[in-house]
């Protein structure tokens, strides 16, 4: 009889890696923490990480990926990962990799996620191809990881021109403002049981919007005070119960339209972004096919994962928790990718 390999559990030193580290630990694997010279601290701290290797750059995880594929380090993906390599690098590392690889070009590329979003049939916000077109409110995002800062608001192509003069030669979108509460759905979907959890809800805490409001209008006219969404931080969120079977049948048109874009489809953790009107009508503008930290609040657990099981179920857990399961039922080409 072969022996099965035994797996570690990996990921960069940033984002939502100390519940994906603490998640891999509570679960019985070794966690390794890739580092950047510098930002160590947090993972030594808090005790998280059995393993960490310092680099003096992301990149340079391509460097060690002979290393992590012969200690079979399973590496789990979040946002740091996406703005460390191109895709294609991230296609050819040998190391094991949580997810379908394949799935990140529609993540990233933002008219092929529109088109999974729409076939998925969820409402989108409008986009404008020209901004003499603008003839509502709409909000202006650039490309590449900003976490959106100096993302503005304008509502006419005078207004526009204007504000846009502070970022020349970026690339950017022209996207309708829906006016509502921003929610942010957090999934996982389990290639093993074909089942879609929720796992819980944030919304975010960003600079400078979440303060304006602290400042009279007129002050702000005042200061010429422009508004920009650079996230700091993510608050945990429970949503009305009578819009949970809307949320649960959202995903689970999410994770179909994938699969007939790539037949294996997405998996694992994923977030689908939205603004829910005052009608109760979402908008989802956005879509992250992997963890994102505004699952960090749930560390503990959230008051969704504590229905369902009987334990502290934070994502990062959960996805150490069917790494193993696959691992005891010999399915790993499951959920490796
Ligand atoms: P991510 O980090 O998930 O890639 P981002 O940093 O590019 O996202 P978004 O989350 O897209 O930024 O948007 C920044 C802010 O703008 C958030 O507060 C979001 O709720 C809000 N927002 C984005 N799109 C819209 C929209 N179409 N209508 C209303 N609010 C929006």
């Amino acid at each position: 009889m072969t022996k099965k390999p035994t797996y570690k559990i990996g990921t960069l030193g940033s984002h939502s890696a100390l519940q994906i580290l603490k998640g891999a630990q509570d679960e019985g694997f070794q966690s390794v923490a890739i580092c950047e010279e510098g930002r160590v601290k947090p993972y030594e701290s808090f005790r998280v990480a059995d393993q960490i290797i310092t680099v003096k750059d992301f990149s340079e995880i391509v460097d060690l990926d002979n290393q992590l594929a012969a200690e079979n380090v399973i590496m789990i993906p979040h946002g740091s990962i996406l703005n460390a390599l191109e895709l294609e690098k991230i296609g050819e590392l040998k190391a094991p990799y949580f997810g379908n690889k394949n799935i990140l070009a529609w993540e990233v590329d933002r008219t092929k996620q529109r088109e999974w979003l729409a076939n998925a049939g969820l409402t989108l916000p409008r986009i404008y191809e020209t901004p003499e077109s603008i003839d509502g409110p709409v909000i202006i995002k650039f490309f590449g990881a900003g976490g959106g800062k100096g993302y503005f608001l304008a509502h006419t192509p005078a207004e526009f021109e204007r504000k846009i003069k502070a970022h020349p030669k970026k690339k950017y979108i022209i996207q309708e403002y829906i006016v509502g509460a921003p929610i942010y759905i957090h999934y996982f979907y389990s290639p093993l049981t074909n089942e879609l959890e929720v796992m819980g809800f944030d919304k975010r805490y960003e600079s400078n919007v979440d303060s304006i409001g602290r400042i009279a209008a007129k002050d702000q006219m005042d200061l010429g005070i422009e508004t920009s969404y650079n996230i700091t931080g993510n608050m945990p969120l429970v949503v009305r119960e009578s819009l949970l079977p809307c949320i649960f049948e959202m995903g689970e048109d999410v994770i179909k339209a994938s699969k007939a874009v790539d037949g294996r489809g997405l998996f694992g953790p994923f977030c689908l972004e939205t603004v829910i009107t005052p009608d109760l009508e979402f908008f989802a503008f956005e879509i992250s096919a992997r963890i994102v930290a505004g699952t960090n609040p749930f560390i503990n657990g959230s008051p969704y994962t504590d229905l369902r099981y009987s334990e502290p179920m934070s994502t990062g857990r959960r996805i150490a928790r069917e790494v193993k399961l696959a691992m005891e039922s010999d399915q790993m080409d499951k959920v490796l990718g």
